[in-house]
């Protein structure tokens, strides 16, 4: 919190107070949080970051919060795998997992969801609210039992039945909305005008929950060493996550963090079901068109993503890409992940793995890149989508006789129809 100067308009410059504000009210631009950038240059280095806890908050003095008492479930500092069997698979040298499916609740929403419940009590918030596709859900649900705050919790109805259960269980408020997530977002926007003693995490809170994703960026950069990736693939949904990790990697060098060098090229990675983005840097648009989401990809179901213009600028500007891939093509991925490296994402990770894989097949992600894929949620969380294209190899009654039906004479699985 020592380092937060306040918040900022990200179009017009206009500086406002660090309290739950989101939107400038001269241009309706976004906030973002304004940091003291030279008190930081002269007090924070790699030795006072490695000093920290085994955890996101070991960066707490480049978050908007303090790190005295965060709520916290024991979220980052998630395994970066190397994959040396995916890379391989996909004609590429070097490729990382980050594997963000082993947060607290099963996702990267836990590092957002932990700075801005961390803010929202220091701002003496006692309830905590959120939009949500399914994981900030869960996340906000377990992080306002862990603060002993009550929570409101809103969702589209036809979520996955694992994503609702994983949050009710919390004990607090979980509320099915009869329509998209759209509707549920411009639903809370309003709410959170009727309510403004509830801190809602992606609307009055949100330029401190954003913040969060930074650390997606940092954590990665101290696992390699304290040097940058080539290039990386992010999903987009709201766009926040992929435009914090760019912030992140710049962040780490305006603060000599990490050596300057060529930038860090930034993919994103959109469902056929959902291509806002996508679509705008096909075209060579700077308008980011709503569209009516569909497809298997819900956690990435945002038809009107709130920082769809400022990912798509991440994108440009670094000599990134944007894929859109089909529901066959993000189970393909969630099974080239599980099959080569042993990791089990949701149908997110399945749109990240299958752009990855797009990407370099056309020779936009080069072979000699070091490459860092975020994958960003558990499949435990969205089992159904896997339902109809794995199972057993055979099913059989207990018999030698039976087994032996099955293996060949070097101990191998037979061809067997399933
Ligand atoms: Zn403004």
């Amino acid at each position: 919190m020592g380092h937060v100067v306040g918040l900022r308009c990200r179009e017009c410059g206009r500086a406002y107070p660090a309290e739950a504000l989101h939107v400038c009210e001269f241009c309706f631009g976004p906030l973002e949080v304004a940091y003291d950038r030279e008190g930081i240059r002269a007090s924070v280095t790699r030795e006072t970051i490695a000093a920290g806890p085994a955890s996101m908050w070991r960066y707490a003095d480049l978050l908007p919060v303090s790190a005295k008492s965060p709520v916290d479930l024991g979220t980052g500092m998630t395994p970066l795998i190397l994959a040396d069997r995916l890379a391989a698979e996909l004609g590429l040298r070097q490729v990382w997992v980050k594997d963000d499916t082993r947060n607290p609740t099963g996702s990267f929403k836990d590092r957002v969801v932990g700075v801005a419940l961390t803010k929202a009590r220091e701002l003496g918030f006692k309830t905590a609210a959120c939009a949500s596709t399914g994981n900030l859900a869960n996340s906000v649900a377990a992080h306002a039992a862990r603060a002993g705050m009550e929570s409101f919790v809103f969702v589209p109805h036809d979520l996955e039945a694992v994503k609702l259960i994983t949050t009710a269980v919390f004990g607090g408020n979980l509320v099915a909305v009869d329509g998209s997530y759209d509707d549920v977002n411009r639903l809370c926007a309003e709410l959170a005008s009727e309510f403004p003693s509830w801190a809602f995490v992606n609307v009055n809170i949100r330029p401190y929950y954003a913040e969060g994703s930074k650390t997606l960026a940092f954590e990665v950069a101290e696992q390699l060493g304290w040097q940058l990736p080539d290039h990386v693939v992010v999903p987009i949904a709201s766009g926040s996550q992929l435009t914090k990790v760019d912030k992140g990697f710049r962040e780490l060098v305006d603060f000599g963090l990490v050596e300057a060098r060529d930038g860090v090229r930034i993919s994103g990675a959109q469902a056929e079901g959902c291509t806002p983005v996508a679509t705008a840097l096909a075209e060579g648009s700077d308008h980011v068109r709503p569209v009516k989401p569909s497809g298997i990809a819900k956690s990435l179901a945002i038809g009107n993503p709130a920082d769809g213009w400022y990912a798509l600028e991440a994108v440009r500007r670094s000599g990134g890409a944007i894929a859109a891939v089909t529901d066959a093509e993000i189970i393909e991925g969630i099974r080239l992940l599980a099959r080569t490296e042993g990791v089990f994402a949701e149908t997110a990770g399945g749109v990240t793995v299958a752009t990855l894989a797009k990407l370099a097949s056309a020779g936009v992600i080069r072979p000699d890149e070091r490459v860092v894929v975020y994958v960003t949620g558990n499949g435990l969380k969205t089992v159904e989508a896997l339902a109809d294209s794995v199972g057993p190899s055979a099913t059989i009654p207990p018999t030698l006789q039976a087994v032996a039906g099955l293996i060949d004479a070097e101990g191998h699985m037979k061809a067997v129809k399933r």
